[in-house]
């Protein structure tokens, strides 16, 4: 078989990209090694009928190439769990609390301390290019826990950050590269990732996977489901072999894998620099929760259904009527791994109790993207010293080998993902590129 393109994953990168393609009237196929396509997208149909979403979920106001892609889509746009009545809650090890009452002034203001220190290195970046930052490798190996001590923080807003950070994509502060979150902060013009008023506060309407299924019906009878990729060769053609041991070729390649997967699959005829990079990259393993309850129980105590955890489960958001997600990062798993059967929902359940009072889920659905062989993680995360590993070669194309994919760009995020997927087409077509960054 041989056609134009093949593009490697039929995740949001993936299919983003072959849309155009397909468009513009190219021979495009996409591989996908799982029986659906959507990666790290998942939409689950509950019951009831309405669908979970087990990955990827929110959006905000600086996601510009999601929005744009959705509204061409004819998708509609809500207000995210930022627009709950209440205020956010925190499950520490020694207390429960709602509200920012626990904290005093100096605590609010070494946290500020540390957000203004980040975008004032942001400010003077180049998202495309931060190693030309004077003192990139310094920045990239300072990590952002020892820039908060230098900031001679309150031990109560050390602790704060690191259970956000917990609570969240990033990991432990103490392994995070203070030139990484510059640069994500940079690449949606000067916003931190932390800010949720501008990076999470939106959703499309019905649900992310929504945008997945219009981008399907837009590339169907080009989609390959259950076709893992083994192998690709990169040369006059292209050689893409499947693990089935079937051979395909095309003129281009895309490949719009995970940093995980994409170290599995064996690739030839690139520069060594280039798969180098590549293979540099690493992601953050992460499970996510989603609790399914009878209504907006969270409201009884005045909380916003936002809450932050010390625990080793913990920390919510509500993504709908009557459900919570919880996301466990890289610092949670060996627990989760080692957790006896039962153990988790009963002490996610326990949180949810400690902030809410009692609750009767439904269901506790549990997602564990970190093992799952065709993700090998999350999103990716830079840990001091990676950027620079990585280097200049992150994110660009060696035609005819392409990228896609959010790991390839700044921010990560469903954001990097449509916004690599429709810069690999367009640099394919030979078109003018979008900016991946500010606009
Ligand atoms: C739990 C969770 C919560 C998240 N929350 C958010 C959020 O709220 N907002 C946000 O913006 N982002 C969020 N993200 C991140 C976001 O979902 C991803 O960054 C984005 O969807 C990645 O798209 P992608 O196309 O780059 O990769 P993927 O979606 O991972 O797609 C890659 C595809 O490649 C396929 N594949 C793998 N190996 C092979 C192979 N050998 N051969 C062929 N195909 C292969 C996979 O099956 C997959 O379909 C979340 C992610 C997770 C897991």
């Amino acid at each position: 078989m041989k056609a134009d393109v093949i593009v490697v994953g039929g995740g949001l990168g993936g299919l983003s990209c072959a849309r155009d393609l397909a468009r513009a009237g190219t021979d495009v196929v996409v591989l996908e090694a799982r029986a659906r396509v959507g990666g790290r997208v998942e939409g689950m149909a509950f019951d009831d009928g309405r669908v979970l979403q087990m990955g990827g979920e929110l959006i905000g106001t600086v996601h510009h190439a999601y929005r744009a892609l959705a509204a061409e889509l004819g998708l509609g746009i809500v207000p995210s769990f930022t627009a709950e009545p209440g205020e956010d809650g925190y499950d520490m090890l020694d207390g429960t609390h709602i509200g920012e009452g626990w904290l005093s002034e100096e605590d609010t203001a070494a946290l500020a301390r540390l957000d203004a220190a980040i975008l004032e290195i942001a400010r003077n970046l180049d998202p495309a290019d931060p190693w030309s930052h004077p003192d990139a490798a310094r920045l990239d190996h300072l990590s952002v826990g020892a820039l908060l001590r230098s900031l001679e923080p309150t031990w109560l807003a050390y602790r704060l950050c690191e259970a956000s950070a917990l609570s969240a994509a990033h990991g432990t502060i103490e392994r995070g590269s203070v030139l990484a979150w510059a640069r994500a902060a940079a690449s949606v013009g000067g916003v931190l990732s932390n800010d949720y008023g501008q990076w999470e506060n939106l959703k499309v309407e019905g649900g992310s996977s929504m945008l997945v299924d219009a981008l399907e019906a837009a590339v169907a009878g080009r989609i390959r489901y259950s076709a893992p990729v083994a192998s690709i060769h990169v040369g006059a053609p292209c050689t893409v072999t499947l693990v089935s041991g079937e051979v395909l070729h095309a003129d281009a390649v895309v490949c719009a894998l995970p940093a995980g997967p994409l170290r599995r699959v064996g690739i030839t005829g690139l520069s060594d620099a280039r798969l180098r990079s590549l293979h540099r990259q690493r992601a953050a393993m992460a499970s996510k929760a989603v609790t399914v309850l009878d209504g907006p129980v969270w409201r009884r105590t005045g909380w916003n259904g936002l809450a932050v955890s010390e625990h080793e489960i913990g920390g919510f958001w509500v993504q709908g009527e009557g459900a919570l997600s919880t996301l466990l990062g890289p610092e949670k798993q060996g627990h989760i791994a080692a957790a006896p059967p039962g153990t988790l929902t009963q002490a996610l359940i326990d949180s949810l109790e400690r902030l809410c009072g009692p609750v009767e889920p439904q269901a506790v659905i549990w997602r564990h993207w970190g093992t799952d062989p065709y993700t090998l993680g999350y999103v990716a995360i830079w840990e001091p010293g990676d950027l620079m590993g990585v280097g200049p070669l992150h994110g660009t194309h060696e035609p005819p080998f392409y990228v896609a994919g959010s790991d390839h760009w700044a921010a990560g995020y469903m954001e990097g993902a449509v916004r690599t997927g429709r810069d690999a087409a367009c640099a394919i077509l030979g078109q003018p590129r979008p900016s991946l960054y500010v606009e």
